[in-house]
């Protein structure tokens, strides 16, 4: 900007405020996309100055305007990036306010520099040694944070850890907050890489050099050794000084990609997931926005950072659904960011073993250019896959594993080898209920059975987080000892497994038991020094782990989820089997897995049977052709609910009274979502469905702008929705 503007208009973090009207004060100069201090009232507001034009509103005559209090002192969010929030604003029907704050995601980053201190141990010892001082020093060991977050670690008050700091048994320690991070290097480390692998790096580096938008398609079986390949572009991002984002799905696992990473690149990347401390976070996001990050590795919201200078976005198993946000803004991170690397024109790589439906067909249709990695590193093979029909093979009384599962797992225990039983419900028991006057237990805040948890002896609700002691006796008859487990989990399968196979070392690898990235790489070493025989886990342990010595996968239930019924079930289904069954045989020796079905005859499992990826991808395209769905015809769902139930009716009914007749686009509802009561708050659900002609957001935003709802009534739009509960 030439031009020095002495009004500006901006955007305010705030949802219910359009934009407004500042006076530039003599001697400040803003630029667009400045973060500015707006005051409102009393108060000052976060703002971001805007093209006046992109942000319409009431022109304040000059004189009533009030001057902008000051500027934070961050660079201003660059043109492609307002670009973004307003793309991603428009398309899911968000408030711009709400798409802004997820790029100014870290408030102490506003701030500026800044040190603060931190704590470690000193080496010293307390006059007394009490069991809670000593605990609190076992768990610090190798710690430096600040108080709050050392008594968080340790499990103690602050107040406990002052003492330590007044006997000197806690040093401070001065930190810059901005310190830089360790340098990655392209070149620290030459990979080994086939044939088939160099090819596909030599084609996305030089997408990487010629600095414009190119979308990729990495398609490579389980074991292919994608990361490796995608790796050589970051490499060459890095050359020429650009920044790089990799989003991954579950940041809790990652430690074997940044094992990878750091031997590759010498030392590990920056980080940004949601259980980052504040001051990580303000790091990050700084270091983001200054441009000196190189590798940001992060979770679905890294996506919104402010990068000074993006050269590439690699977005790693793209087809897993919690790349889907499902609250606040309801985007798809993998979609935005192929809008992304569209705006800020350079390459993007979505890479899978299991590319979802809609990707397939963007590469079908010669929109993305589709890289194929078609056989394992290493000349490892794929594994051989099995059914297993439960309707014939019937397990005993009373429990889940036909005896084939179990005579296989006994075979890897007398060779040395590792097993695997995937079967995607946490806990013991997704059922309980009262044999002698049939109670169930509900969750009181949703359309939920309480899930038994045993390790914890617990009732939980998966769904908003109620739990409550298991109880001896039945609530509602008082009957003692007549509760009934209905149903596996992982921790009952992991149950049989001990009383069948006494010898075995089973461990149960869950959300509940991998919670730290320190817990998950305890696993891991533990499952390579071959501690663990057996595992049995949810989806947390279908990708990314590479256990040579695992040469068993058995499915549990490959049925399970198929009985939601909704329309990604199939393909949902068909991407966990096929990647929970790529972690058989990776090493040198063959896997074999074994499918547990009632189901024998349905699409899904035929193909996986087959190892037929293309029959089961057609038959599903077909289906999705027939009914409209997405790619070929678009969804989106209007989720109204309230804490009253007939508040939320009555707001849904409104909405479905005034729906607009709009041709090729259906409307169904409202009825009761199949979630009716969710965290206390009863929802109704609308459907739509519309050709790709239809302008559905516009048709939207007419449609519920001009009704207004009481204040407890919340309506949430969800375009290309996953979840249909
Ligand atoms: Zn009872
Ligand atoms: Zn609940």
């Amino acid at each position: 900007m030439s031009r020095q503007m002495n009004r500006v208009r901006c955007l305010v973090l705030n949802a219910a405020l359009g934009p407004l009207d500042y006076k530039v004060p003599d001697g400040m100069r803003v630029e667009l996309g400045q973060v500015v201090e707006c005051p409102l009232g009393p108060r000052t507001v976060v703002g971001i100055v805007w093209e006046a034009e992109r942000l319409p509103g009431t022109d304040v005559p000059a004189e009533k305007l009030r001057n902008l209090r000051g500027l934070y002192p961050i660079p201003p969010l660059p043109a492609p990036l307002r670009r973004l929030i307003e793309w991603t604003a428009d398309y899911y029907v968000a408030s711009l306010a709400s798409v802004a704050r997820m790029a100014l995601s870290s408030g102490g980053a506003l701030k500026g520099p800044a040190s603060i201190t931190e704590y470690r141990l000193s080496g010293g010892m307390p006059e007394r040694l009490t069991p809670q001082r000593q605990a609190a020093m076992e768990a610090l060991e190798g710690e430096q944070a600040t108080i709050r977050e050392l008594a968080g670690i340790a499990g103690v008050s602050e107040g406990v850890l002052r003492g330590l700091v007044n006997q000197g048994v806690l040093e401070p320690v001065e930190v810059d907050c901005d310190r830089p991070y360790d340098e990655a290097r392209p070149d620290f480390a030459q990979i080994e890489l086939s044939d088939q692998q160099r090819e596909a790096a030599g084609i996305f580096s030089e997408a990487v050099r010629a600095e414009k938008f190119a979308p990729f398609l990495l398609d490579g079986v389980t074991g292919s050794g994608k990361t490796e390949t995608y790796f050589e572009p970051v490499a060459e991002a890095l050359r020429m000084g650009r920044q790089v984002l990799v989003l991954l799905p579950e940041i809790a696992l990652t430690e074997n990609f940044l094992h990878r990473f750091e031997e590759r690149f010498g030392t590990a990347p920056v980080l940004w997931h949601s259980s980052l401390k504040s001051t990580e976070r303000r790091r990050a996001w700084r270091s983001v926005s200054s441009g000196e990050a190189q590798v940001v590795v992060g979770a679905r919201s890294a996506l919104f950072l402010p990068f000074a200078n993006l050269g590439l976005i690699v977005v790693d198993e793209a087809h897993e659904t919690s790349f889907k946000q499902e609250d606040g803004v309801r985007y798809n991170a993998r979609d935005v960011a192929v809008m992304r690397a569209h705006f800020e024109q350079f390459p993007i790589i979505l890479a899978s073993a299991t590319p979802a439906l809609e990707s397939l067909q963007m590469a079908e249709s010669g929109i993305y250019a589709k890289v194929e990695l078609p056989s394992r590193f290493g000349g490892a093979q794929l594994p051989g896959i099995d059914i297993v029909d439960l309707t014939e093979e019937k397990p005993p009384q009373g429990m889940w594993l036909a005896q084939r599962v179990v005579d296989g797992i006994a075979e890897r225990l007398e060779r040395g080898e590792q097993s695997l039983l995937f079967l995607n419900r946490r806990g013991y028991a997704p059922l309980t209920l009262c044999r002698h006057c049939g109670f169930r237990f509900q969750c009181p805040n949703c359309t939920a059975w309480l899930v038994e948890h045993r390790f914890t002896r617990r009732l939980a609700c998966h769904h908003c987080g109620h739990a409550t002691p298991s109880p001896a006796a039945c609530p509602e008859c008082g009957e003692p000892d007549c509760l009934v487990a209905c149903g596996p989990g992982v921790e009952r399968i992991a149950d049989e497994v001990a009383e069948r196979l006494p010898e075995a070392r089973v461990f149960v690898a869950t959300s509940d038991t991998l919670n730290s990235p320190g817990r998950a790489a305890e696993f891991i070493a533990a499952v390579e020094a071959k501690e663990i025989d057996v595992i049995v886990g949810t989806q947390l342990v279908t990708k990314g782990f590479h256990f040579p010595e695992l040469t068993l996968v058995g499915v549990v239930d490959a049925d399970l989820g198929l009985e939601g019924g909704d329309l990604r079930a199939g393909e949902r289904t068909y991407q966990q089997v096929a990647q929970v069954a790529g972690r058989a045989g990776r090493g040198s020796k063959p896997g074999e897995v074994l499918i547990q079905t009632r189901h024998p005859e349905a699409n899904v499992i035929a193909a996986l049977a087959a190892g037929d990826r293309d029959a089961f991808y057609s038959a599903e395209t077909e289906m999705r052709r027939d009914a409209g769905a997405p790619p070929f015809g678009r969804w989106a769902s209007i989720i109204v609910s309230s804490e009253d139930e007939t508040e939320a009716r009555e707001a849904a009914r409104r909405i479905g009274d005034t729906r607009p007749d709009v041709p090729d686009c259906m409307i169904l509802g409202p009825a009761p979502a199949p979630m009716s009561l969710l965290r206390g708050r009863y929802r109704y659900r609308l459907l739509m469905n519309a050709r790709r002609s239809v302008q559905l957001q516009d048709v939207i935003r007419q449609w519920l702008g001009r009704l207004d709802h009481p204040p407890g009534v919340r309506v949430a739009v969800d375009v290309d929705p996953y979840s249909f509960v």
